[in-house]
C-alpha cells in the first residue's frame, strides 16, 4: 500500500473523505461494501488509505479512467517531442517539411524486402534504438535509397520520436558557417540526443580533407552515444576502394553502425530524391 503522502499526492484535499462518508453517485457508478466503483470496468474509484491509526477514504481513477489519462498523457508527450523536433531543425534551418508525404502508404511495395523490413524497423524500434542497430542504403541516384530513410524518419516523427534527417550539403553547410557556433553546438548536441539520425546522400559531397574530417567528426560522435545512424550513399564499394584512406575510414565505422545493408538496383521512385 501505498504511504499516505504518495496518495495524496495524486489527490486534491477536497477528495479526502472520512471512511464511513459516502458521496452521492454518478450514473456510471456503484456501490459495493462501502467503496464506490466503475459500471464499465468494475474497479474501484475510491480507495481506503491507512496513516498511523486513522484510515481515509481517497478517490482513485479507475481502470478505464486512468486508460484515458494514460492515452492523453502519450499524445501529450508526442506532441511535445514533434514541437521540440519541429523548432529543433528550424534552428539549423533544415526544411522542416522535408519528410511530408514520406509514409508507409507512399510506398509503391516494388522492394517487398525493404519494404518489409522498414516496416519491421519501426514497429521495433525501441529495441533498435537499445541495440544501436543502423541501416545502409547504398546505390545509383533515383533508386530509393533516400525515399526509404524519409519513410523510417517520418513514421518515428508520428510515433513522438526525435529524428534529424540530415543530407551531407546541409552538414558541410553548417559547419562551412565557422561564425555561427551556435549552429554547430545546436547540432552537435542533437547527434548526441536525438533518437535517429539519417545522413543522406554521403559521396555527394564536393570531396575535401575539411569536408571528408567533418564527416567523421559526426560519425565519431554519434557512434560514442550508441544510438543508431541510417546513411545513404551513392557510392559503390569499387568507389570507395579506389577513395583516399579518410573516406574508407568513414565506411569502416559506417559498416560497424549500420549492420543492416541494403544494395539497391532498378527503376527510380515516384517522389523524386
Ligand atoms: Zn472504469
Amino acid at each position: 500500500m501505498e504511504s499516505l503522502k504518495e496518495s495524496l499526492d495524486k489527490v486534491s484535499l477536497s477528495d479526502i473523505l472520512s471512511v464511513n462518508k459516502i458521496r452521492n453517485l454518478q450514473n456510471d457508478e456503484f456501490l459495493k461494501d462501502n467503496l464506490i466503483y466503475c459500471k464499465t470496468c468494475k474497479t474501484p474509484r475510491e480507495a481506503i488509505i491507512k496513516h498511523k491509526d486513522e484510515q481515509y477514504k481517497v478517490n482513485i481513477n479507475c481502470k478505464c479512467q486512468q486508460e484515458k489519462y494514460d492515452m492523453q498523457e502519450e499524445k501529450q508527450r508526442v506532441w511535445n517531442n514533434q514541437s521540440k523536433n519541429i523548432k529543433d531543425l528550424d534552428s539549423l534551418s533544415i526544411d522542416v517539411n522535408i519528410l511530408t508525404g514520406y509514409s508507409f502508404k507512399s510506398d509503391d511495395m516494388s522492394k517487398p524486402v525493404i519494404s518489409k523490413y522498414i516496416v519491421e524497423y519501426v514497429r521495433n524500434f525501441k529495441d533498435n534504438l537499445k541495440n544501436n542497430r543502423g541501416i545502409l542504403f547504398s546505390g545509383y541516384v533515383g533508386v530509393g535509397k533516400t525515399f526509404y530513410s524519409r519513410i523510417i524518419a517520418n513514421e518515428l516523427y508520428k510515433k513522438g520520436y526525435l529524428v534529424l534527417p540530415l543530407r551531407i550539403t546541409d552538414l558541410i553547410k553548417i559547419y562551412s558557417s565557422f561564425k555561427d557556433s551556435d549552429k554547430m553546438m545546436k547540432l552537435e548536441r542533437m547527434l548526441k540526443t536525438y533518437d535517429l539520425v539519417i545522413i543522406d546522400d554521403l559521396g555527394a559531397e564536393r570531396q575535401s580533407e575539411f569536408a571528408t574530417e567533418r564527416i567523421f567528426d559526426v560519425f565519431d560522435i554519434r557512434y560514442d552515444t550508441h544510438k543508431p545512424l541510417i546513411v545513404t550513399t551513392n557510392l559503390t564499394n569499387k568507389d570507395i576502394s579506389k577513395s583516399s584512406m579518410e573516406v574508407a575510414r568513414i565506411f569502416d565505422r559506417i559498416n560497424g553502425m549500420c549492420t543492416q545493408r541494403f544494395l539497391l538496383e532498378g527503376k527510380s521512385k515516384r517522389i523524386k530524391e
